[in-house]
């Protein structure tokens, strides 16, 4: 049985990446996925923000579509614009990013191995766990769950799962609504609570979907069909794709030198539903942690205090958000629609101080500020 430092359970692009950053300071990986080709049949919209692409090591040749404008659309579409005037987020293939993800880690020396559902995890030595897959056995000081939405590893090493899911579904077409533009529609009669979206992902294709707290498909088809004038009548029902996501951390994220990340640890934007750039940002505090616990003999136990630090804000301010959005009747949203748009001292004020990925500041000043008008006080 080959002996590794760290074995890291899920080649999605948080396992991926996180696998990337340890074997390039010198560890022995292994990376474990039971799918046979990564990056098949992911259910995603791929929005990742411009910031993300700077700070960490990412696949350019993913990159779809660049995207310079947001437009909000109200129930009766009244439309708010957010034009930064650059690009702030790219719209990526999937597949290609979560490959070119893993051909970095390949490239650094991390050992893939595919086709290998890890099923159990024991501890009979008192350095090494071993991995047990239905095809063979690892052994390894450090196993990292990157396991995305499947938490039967996570229940087995005590972490537990989040307490609460959203669903998202979504659907590719072969329509253009713009290059560079995404729509966020707003109402209660396709998105009770929430949103959904039309982006572009590339020249002719557009990713439209919805994020809920409920199931979604009949909602989605309300949305193509009632909002954007698109007939359902032919599509198939597998051409309409829903997965749930995550919304909030799981109890624990680390338990003696077993740790999650990524979406296996409920680091999610709760107010998007969107994990690749949190996912990321635990990556490398993972990774800090493991390195100490490896070379210095440090616990891991202060890795779920440190990305706790970073995220707790933007993940509890989502849900602060999702509760109030609930509330809201289509009115309710036409009257701050009408708001806003009427005065434009808002707009631009809050225009510069909008951050695709942190954006806790921006709501919690919305929610102080707009709260009488949507009678929360
Ligand atoms: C409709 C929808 C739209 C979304 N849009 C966005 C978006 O625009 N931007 C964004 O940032 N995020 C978005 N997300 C979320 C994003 O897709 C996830 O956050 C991201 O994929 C999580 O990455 P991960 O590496 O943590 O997990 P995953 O990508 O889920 O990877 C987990 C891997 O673990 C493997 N695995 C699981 N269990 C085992 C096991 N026991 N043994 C071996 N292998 C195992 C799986 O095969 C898989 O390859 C969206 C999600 C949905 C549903």
């Amino acid at each position: 049985m080959t002996k590794y430092d760290i074995v890291i359970v899920g080649a999605g692009p948080i396992g991926s990446y996180t696998a990337y950053l340890l074997a390039d300071k010198g560890f022995d990986v292994c990376l474990l996925d039971e799918k046979t080709e990564i990056g098949k049949d992911v259910i995603c919209a791929g929005v990742i923000g411009k910031e993300a692409f700077k700070r960490f090591d990412l696949p350019t040749k993913s990159i779809l579509s660049r995207i310079d404008s947001a437009t909000f659309l109200s129930p009766t579409k009244t439309k708010l614009e957010y034009k930064p005037e650059e690009v702030f987020a790219y719209i990526v293939d999937r597949e290609k990013f979560d490959r070119g993800i893993l051909k970095s880690a390949q490239r650094v020396g991390v050992d893939l191995h595919l086709k290998q559902r890890v099923t159990a995890i024991e501890k009979k030595s008192s350095r090494y766990y071993t991995i047990i897959t239905s095809k063979r056995k690892y052994k390894t000081r450090i196993i990292v769950l990157a396991t995305g939405i499947n938490y039967a590893l996570n229940k087995k090493a005590g972490l537990g799962k989040p307490s609460h899911f959203l669903y998202g579904s979504q659907i590719e077409l072969p329509i253009s609504f713009s290059k560079s533009n995404i729509e966020i529609h707003i109402g209660t009669g396709f998105a009770p609570g929430s949103f959904g979206w039309v982006i572009p992902a590339g020249a002719n294709t557009s990713r439209i979907g919805i994020l809920l707290n409920r199931k979604t498909k009949p909602w989605l088809k309300k949305m193509l069909e009632h909002r954007l004038n698109i007939s359902v009548a032919k599509l198939r029902d597998e051409e309409l794709k829903t997965k749930p996501i995550a919304f909030g951390p799981v109890k624990r994220s680390v338990k003696n030198n077993i740790l999650a990340v990524g979406e296996a640890a409920g680091q999610m934007k709760t107010t998007t539903g969107g994990g690749i750039f949190f996912g990321l940002i635990c990556s490398e505090i993972a990774v800090e942690k493991i390195t100490d616990t490896l070379r210095d003999g440090a616990s891991l136990s202060d890795y779920e205090t440190t990305w706790h630090s970073v995220l707790a804000s933007e993940i509890d301010i989502g849900m602060v958000m999702r509760k109030i959005a609930a509330k809201l009747s289509d009115e309710d949203l036409e009257n701050l629609f009408r708001f806003v748009k009427k005065n434009r001292f808002w707009v631009n004020f809050l225009m510069p101080r909008i951050n695709f990925d942190y954006q806790s500041n921006v709501i919690y000043f919305c929610i102080k500020s707009f709260g009488s008008l949507l009678k929360l006080e």
